[in-house]
């Protein structure tokens, strides 16, 4: 991955705060980065980083949004880490809620371990990413090799 990020920033409602706070209390960094969002987390992030930057700190920035999660957003996100448009995911997901897309967000967090993403899904662990001295160096992620998988023997 380069030294700018391709960054996925999700929450789901009750934790939207938490991220909003980390967003907010980070803007001067994220605005290095590109950030990609599900829907209603982007609309939330883009509100708050036109209030804590400048509007020549904000500049030409944008927040890529996708659609809302229940509605799909989860598995475009999902669908651009396999084809290596994501490099790190911060996503704070509620653990004390069902969601009407719990499906999407295994699916997801899944995809996420197959392919070796950086992913936060609380702010400690959101504060030691962005931290890192690797978040601001190119890095290359190790990736598990599956050709084995790809290659196995299927009786018919
Ligand atoms: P939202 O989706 O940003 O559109 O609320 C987040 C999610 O539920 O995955």
């Amino acid at each position: 991955m380069e030294k700018r990020k391709r960054l996925a920033l999700v929450a789901h409602d009750n934790r939207k705060q938490d991220l909003i706070e980390w967003v907010e209390f980070n803007a001067l960094k994220l605005r290095e980065h590109q950030i990609i969002c599900t829907g209603t987390t982007g609309r939330l992030i883009e509100q708050q980083l036109r209030s804590s930057l400048s509007e020549e700190q904000y500049g030409e920035f944008e927040v890529i949004k996708l659609k809302s999660g229940p509605l799909g957003g989860d598995q475009q996100l999902g669908a651009m880490i396999v084809d290596g448009k994501i490099d790190l995911m911060i996503f704070f997901w509620d653990p004390m809620q069902p969601q009407p897309h719990d499906v999407d967000v295994k699916a997801l967090l899944r995809i996420t371990v197959l392919y070796n993403i950086p992913t936060a899904c609380n702010r400690s662990t959101a504060d030691f990413i962005i931290s890192s001295h690797l978040f601001i160096e190119s890095y290359n992620p190790r990736i598990k090799d599956y050709s084995n998988y790809i290659n196995r023997e299927v009786k018919m």
